[in-house]
């Protein structure tokens, strides 16, 4: 396809060589399209910023195979900490969840996409890009390149780079060694004065392991983990800082030939700001658009992409974000008092781990909400927030 092109270098540049920028040059490349990737980073997967915490079926919908030795570790429930020192135990050994090493899943999707007949340029950092209506100017450390879409897969920083910063937390990520994980259990302590509207979070990766993070609004997320993990005891091997995207996805994804997909385009579930399956399927879809509005020469097919993503996950995202609002007006005393209820009551449990999906939570959250006692502490202290969500909860039953 090059040998016919005068001015354009590639079909398509992709920004970003991250889960979501390589899934969709595995695409683009898959239909015959000629496609480039610029990584900012000397080595692609380096540094690890993400957990890796996916469900097995999510990454069957990406059309990933793990091999064993990129699984870490697999998870058969989550325990929820209430501030008031409550659990709540919820059984997720039917959800195949499972916890990835994050740059080896990666290289794996680079090969795949390079397989296909993907190039990609590291340490390549795109500088500036512009839209000049018959092609795109992509300026980066090689020089001026043209492509005929640009594709924008660069994360948060993108979102940086356009200031905006609303929905976004800083989050602290540490490697840590210690003697207090449960091996097959993610555990959750919420706490609003410690970590306001999100939590600190343990994901073991054996029973001597784990990834331990905390955000939460406007805080220094590394004195909260600090403190967390000091008066638990270990080693710190690793330290990591990350911003987490929890403010629902952007408006348009389509700005004429420049296209966003993943953290660039806010495609991470506002509940807990994971985004390897709702961003990776935003690549996916991206990737499948672009190809096909090169082949067929019609730019409008790109909408197919924004269309079908919102038709999976519009109504989702609106609903935990709904939700999001209210947990984030919650004191502790009154988040205490709803988590203590969810933790007292058999069939509330049974309920979380009936309808518990790992990558659809608004389902299960709604149950929760709408038990009966719950629904009365929330009235007392978002009556509000709580009318805007009623209707999601009866849809939801
Ligand atoms: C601490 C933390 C833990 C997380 N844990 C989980 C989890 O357990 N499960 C889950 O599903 N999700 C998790 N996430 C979210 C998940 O990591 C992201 O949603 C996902 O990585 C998004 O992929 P992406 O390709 O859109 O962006 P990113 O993975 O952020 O990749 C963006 C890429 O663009 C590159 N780039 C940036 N600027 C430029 C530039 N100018 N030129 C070229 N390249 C550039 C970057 O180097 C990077 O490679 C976590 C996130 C964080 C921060």
């Amino acid at each position: 396809m090059k040998g016919i092109r005068t001015n354009i270098d590639y079909d398509v540049i992709v920004g970003g060589g991250s889960i979501v920028g390589l899934l969709a040059a595995r695409q683009i490349a898959a239909a015959g399209v000629s496609v480039l990737v610029l990584e900012d980073h000397p080595e692609i997967g380096i540094p690890e910023k993400c957990d890796g915490l996916v469900g097995s079926s999510a990454l069957e919908a990406l059309g990933i195979m793990p091999k064993l030795s990129i699984i870490q570790n697999y998870i058969n429930g989550a325990i929820l900490h209430s501030p008031s020192g409550k659990v709540i135990e919820i059984d997720a050994s039917n959800m195949g969840i499972l916890v990835v090493d994050r740059s080896k899943l990666d290289l794996d999707v680079a090969q795949a996409a390079v397989r296909n007949g993907a190039e990609i340029r590291t340490a390549n950092p795109v500088e500036q890009v512009q839209d000049t209506h018959s092609m795109v100017r992509v300026s980066c450390k090689s020089g001026d390149l043209y492509c005929r879409f640009f594709l924008d897969a660069m994360g948060s920083n993108s979102l940086m780079v356009r200031g905006q910063k609303e929905g976004i937390f800083q989050a602290a990520k540490y490697v840590i060694a210690g003697d207090w994980f449960q091996k097959d259990r993610v555990e959750l302590f919420f706490d609003n004065n410690q970590t306001p509207g999100f939590f600190t979070w343990i994901i073991p990766t054996s029973e001597r392991t784990a990834k331990v993070g905390a955000a939460g609004k406007g805080i220094n997320s590394f004195r909260t983990l600090d403190r967390f993990v000091h008066e638990k005891g270990g080693s710190i091997l690793k330290r990591v800082a990350a911003p987490i995207i929890v403010g629902g996805p952007i408006k348009n994804f389509i700005n004429g030939r420049i296209i966003k997909a993943g953290d660039a385009a806010r495609q991470t579930k506002p509940s807990t700001a994971g985004g390897i399956y709702s961003g990776g399927i935003g690549g996916i879809l991206a990737g499948d658009s672009i190809a096909k509005a090169v082949r067929t020469g019609n730019p409008r097919t790109l909408e197919e992409y924004e269309k079908k993503w919102r038709r999976i996950f519009g109504r989702e995202f609106s609903s935990t974000l709904r939700a999001r609002a209210v947990f984030e007006t919650l004191r502790n005393k009154h988040l205490s008092r709803i988590l203590d209820e969810l933790a007292s009551s058999q069939n509330t449990l049974n309920l979380l781990s009936s309808h518990g999906d790992f990558d659809f939570h608004s389902a299960a959250l709604l149950k929760a909400i709408g038990t009966g006692t719950v629904i009365k502490i929330l009235k007392t202290v978002a009556a509000a927030e709580l009318s805007r969500l009623r209707p999601f909860a009866r849809s939801q039953s």
